[in-house]
């Protein structure tokens, strides 16, 4: 809507809104401001409740985006100033194939975030599924991802991620049903993420507005933005060239390719299909980026959309 809660420094909340259309960002979007956004207001002590009127945004050091639903052409900031996601992924119930997470991971690169991988619901897998977390876990590590096993159910090594969450603003996303809720209340049991009561209020037939929010945990100044109803985020307008430089380790190989404008397909002399055939590599990294080169329309948008 077109109120925005606004919490200080010193933790006092205001509701404030903002004047006229408030173009700022270089980009456009639908909404002007975004969760996670830093802004300066001045309190507005007209009426009997004192509210705020947002003058200033702050620079956003990174932001996400996806289309907007009514206006293809323009975007939507999901949220803003992102330290980190964590990208759940789960082998069975749901399937997370390396295509999605590839994908999603291009995205991240794209607009600067952090992703760290977590491989969720461990206590329910073979020794051969624990093979292929292991083998998945080695390949993401090698090109730069933390990568950690968990159980939200278990809570196994979910201090492991709480220990990761200070000082920092995270997000968390995945397939529907990798366990994002379970995790988010064994970090924190009393926050009820928004994402749940929806659902449940769905069911009685109730009709809601969604908005997103960034919430304040109990420990060590961690934050955690909630975007109920998102189920990925994209990039809009990729370039053909650009995105091999979203795959860190071909952007690393990148300037031994004979061609400076390499894509890395049938080139000769390229680096990155030299380092796949010595294994260097992965198969399925690589699978991964003629899918998205070869599989998209002409401005190559990188969805990661779950439905
Ligand atoms: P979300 O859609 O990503 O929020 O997923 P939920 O948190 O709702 O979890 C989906 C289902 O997976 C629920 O039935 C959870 O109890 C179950 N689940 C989540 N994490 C784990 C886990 O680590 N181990 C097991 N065995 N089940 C889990
Ligand atoms: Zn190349």
């Amino acid at each position: 809507g077109s109120w925005y809660t606004v919490k200080t420094a010193t933790g006092e909340v205001y509701e404030c809104r903002i004047k006229g259309k408030f173009r700022i960002q270089d980009i456009k979007s639908t909404n002007p401001i975004a969760v996670g956004d830093v802004v300066d207001f001045k309190l507005d002590t007209k009426g009997d409740e004192l509210t705020g009127v947002i003058h200033h945004i702050h620079d956003r050091k990174n932001y996400i985006v996806r289309k907007s639903v009514n206006l293809s052409k323009q975007i939507h900031v999901i949220a803003s100033n992102i330290d980190q996601v964590f990208l759940m992924i789960t082998l069975d119930n749901p399937p997370t194939f390396t295509s999605f997470i590839d994908r999603f991971l291009v995205t991240t690169e794209a607009y600067d975030v952090k992703t760290v991988l977590l491989f969720n619901k461990i206590d329910t897998y073979s020794e051969e599924d624990l093979l292929e977390i292991k083998y998945l876990a080695a390949i993401y590590r090698e090109i730069g991802y933390e990568c950690i096993g968990i159980s939200a159910k278990t809570k196994k090594n979910v201090d492991q991620v709480k220990a990761m969450m200070a000082s920092k603003v995270s997000m968390f996303a995945g397939h529907s049903g990798v366990g994002k809720s379970t995790l988010v209340n064994a970090i924190e049991p009393s926050l009820n993420l928004k994402t749940k009561e929806i659902s449940e209020q769905h069911r009685q037939g109730q009709h809601t507005t969604t908005f997103a929010e960034m919430f304040d945990l109990s420990f060590d100044d961690a934050k955690i933005i909630d975007t109920p109803g998102i189920k990925g985020f994209g990039v809009v307008d990729m370039d053909k060239e650009e995105i091999g430089d979203y795959f860190p380790e071909f952007f690393r190989l990148k300037e031994d390719c004979k061609f400076h404008n390499c894509l890395h397909l049938e080139e000769p002399k390229c680096a990155v299909k030299e380092a796949l055939e010595e294994g260097i590599v992965a198969w399925s990294r690589y699978r991964s980026y003629v899918q998205i080169i070869q599989g998209e329309d002409e401005n190559y948008r990188v969805d990661v959309y779950d439905e």
